[in-house]
């Protein structure tokens, strides 16, 4: 079914109500090594800010630690990792990762101007300012925050936030795409896509990855479960996100880099997991020569980046821009 784009509607008292806190244990992120799995966690004090939902104004959380541009395209994307800002009322973190993202918060500006630019039209964007010292959104809250109310109310802030975004995204378009934003210092200059796969099963063969049908258990499972493709076909066959990008954006897992082998591969984290519950999405892991470094290359992956994600929108979404 072709679903065509219309009006935005402003974010409403039902999709407050609607914005629903699932949590699901996050395995891998970037910048970290591997987390052991906890139990789901419940965050203290939720809040839910509110946001006129006009296209390109910026909502903002307690003390703009967290913003929230709204959007007019079928597109979440969050950036938990490049803020800048260090409160001396938030302690340090002292369990976890703390590196941060460089230029990630530029770069997911970018993509957006990059849409409006090509498309006209907008994605939703959340972002987080707060330094990763402080704050990493892409945890639990324990880890997270690390018992700090302010970073605790910032963390719940940002979830409730991408919420927003999403619901507003379903009221107007039915379904859309999340795309959680980072930024890896591996040694191969490529992305990495998460799609809360490991690598060793992205490992196997193509009839491995469909006998599992590991589509049906990814971030992209709820795309999978419309489409006629196989599991392989989706992750990293022509029609896949890596394979739209390739001959602009290397990427893995694409048709000519299928698999992470035995290099290091972030495969999503807590956001990925908690947020394709109600969108199919991904994590990108972007590497930072050509893509985050100057305004330049931010300029350009936001280019291609609009060209793959418009094809992929349309082809497994049926979503296409209004004219
Ligand atoms: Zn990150």
């Amino acid at each position: 079914m072709m679903v065509w784009l219309g009006p935005l509607q402003p974010s409403g008292p039902n999709v407050h109500r609607g914005a629903i806190a699932l949590l699901l244990v996050t395995l891998i992120a970037c910048g970290g090594s591997p987390t052991t799995p906890t139990s789901p966690t419940t965050p203290t004090s939720p809040t839910t800010p509110t946001c006129s939902g006009t296209v390109g104004v910026s909502c903002f959380g307690t003390l703009h630690y967290v913003e929230y541009i709204p959007g007019d395209f079928p597109l979440v994307i969050s950036v938990p990792h490049g803020g800048a800002l260090t409160p001396a009322s938030i302690p340090n973190r002292t369990v976890g990762t703390t590196v941060t993202d460089t230029n990630t918060i530029e770069l997911g500006q970018a993509i957006s101007q990059a849409f409006v630019t090509r498309l006209g039209r907008r994605p939703h964007l959340v972002i987080v300012h707060l330094r990763r010292t402080k704050l990493d959104a892409n945890r639990e809250v324990v880890e997270a925050a690390q018992g700090n109310a302010d970073a605790i109310r910032a963390w719940n802030e940002y979830h409730a936030f991408v919420e927003l975004a999403m619901a507003a995204v379903r009221q107007r378009s039915g379904t859309g795409l999340y795309i959680d934003l980072h930024g890896h210092g591996h040694a191969k200059a490529r992305l990495e896509l998460g799609y809360l796969l490991s690598a060793a099963t992205l490992n196997g063969t193509d009839a491995q990855l469909n006998g599992s049908n590991a589509a049906a258990s990814s971030s992209l499972r709820l795309l999978a479960q419309q489409s006629s493709l196989t599991s392989a076909a989706l992750l990293r066959g022509a029609s896949s996100l890596g394979g739209l990008l390739e001959g602009r954006v290397p990427s893995v897992p694409s048709p000519s880099a299928p698999s992470p082998g035995s290099d290091p591969y972030f495969d999503g984290g807590y956001s990925t997991s908690r947020h394709t519950l109600t969108l199919p999405g991904l994590q990108i892991e972007s590497h930072f020569t050509g893509v985050r470094d100057t305004a330049t290359s931010r300029a350009a992956f936001g280019d291609a980046l609009v060209t793959a994600l418009e094809t992929f929108l349309r082809v497994h979404l049926g979503l296409q821009p209004a004219a």
